[in-house]
């Protein structure tokens, strides 16, 4: 289908990108269009305006800044996914980059974009769990800061209000984390995708955080697992016992995977995220 017709500005700085959706009326921002152009295409979004914010000079980008990671939401997915300080300090967040569709998307879809829209499918909210990261939002009553655990809310729902731009994300970076994934395979969307980060000392599990994508409305922590985890020896069996009680109330059914098949696959990737954590540790 064609989409109704919009306006198109590009943006030259965060400041320019906020003013255009305020006088806009409806506008919204674009940044990859990976995710905007196909649903405007099926006219289940009709902005009046395009902003697009894909070339604001300093939006891309990651770096590392006392000691946390920050990354800028203009960065694609290819670039988080090659870039050499993640995948020194924290690979988990560039190996979920590179598990996210196919090189077209991976060269043109962007850490803000795949975060606005929430995707029950997508990839890197899981990765955000697991690494505890804040969100950098900015809109006209200036900059906020939200938790990726208070950020996504329900389906394609997250606390960003239509005014407002996430400017970037920061985290604290962590060696011994994993991605498991079980993928669609035409799209790569993450039937179910586990995320999980631990700290071991002499042996013993200290915590865990674990996020988990595909199976419910939205991206949310499996914390009766990582209860179960904490303080127990970092074994195989400790690992088997708590992967076991990943579960959530509510799963998802659809063509690509019934709500029994997802139930069945919750614990298995939780447990290879864990293990993949484990290794790194
Ligand atoms: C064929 C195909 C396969 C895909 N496979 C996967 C996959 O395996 N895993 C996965 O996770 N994703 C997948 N995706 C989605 C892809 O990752 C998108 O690129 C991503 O979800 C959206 O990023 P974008 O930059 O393209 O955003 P856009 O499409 O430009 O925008 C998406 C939404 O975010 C808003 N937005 C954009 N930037 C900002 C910002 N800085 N601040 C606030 N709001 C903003 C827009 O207004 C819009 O509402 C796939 C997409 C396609 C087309």
């Amino acid at each position: 289908m064609i989409p109704t017709a919009f306006d198109y500005q590009r943006a030259t700085s965060i400041d320019d990108a906020l003013a255009k959706l305020q006088a806009s009326d409806g506008g919204k921002l674009i940044a990859g269009g990976h995710s905007l152009v196909p649903l405007m295409k099926l006219r289940l979004s009709e902005p009046t305006a395009l902003i697009d914010v894909a070339r604001i000079p300093g939006l891309a980008g990651i770096r590392e800044k006392d000691g946390a990671i920050e990354i800028g939401a203009g960065t694609t997915h290819h670039d988080v996914a090659a870039s050499a300080l993640l995948r020194q300090s924290c690979p988990l967040v560039a190996d979920t980059a590179a598990e996210i569709g196919d090189p077209q998307v991976r060269n043109r879809g962007t850490l803000g974009g795949s975060l606005a829209h929430a995707d029950p499918a997508a990839d890197y909210p899981a990765a955000m769990l697991a690494v505890d990261a804040e969100l950098h939002l900015k809109g006209p009553k200036g900059w906020r800061k939200v938790k990726a655990s208070d950020f996504f809310q329900g389906l394609f729902t997250v606390d960003l209000a239509p005014d407002e731009m996430i400017v970037g994300v920061q985290f604290k970076p962590v060696r011994a984390a994993a991605y498991a994934k079980l993928h669609q395979r035409a799209s790569h969307f993450a039937i179910v995708g586990v995320a999980s980060a631990v700290e071991v000392k002499a042996g013993v599990i200290q915590w865990a955080r674990i996020g988990l994508t595909g199976a419910g409305t939205h991206a949310t922590r499996l914390t009766a697992v990582e209860q179960a985890l904490a303080g127990k020896p970092a074994t195989k069996q400790s690992l088997e016992a708590a992967a076991a009680l990943a579960t959530l109330d509510e799963v998802n059914s659809d063509i690509h995977a019934s709500e029994t098949y997802r139930r069945a696959m919750i614990p298995v990737f939780t447990r290879r995220a864990l293990e993949g954590a484990l290794a790194r540790a």
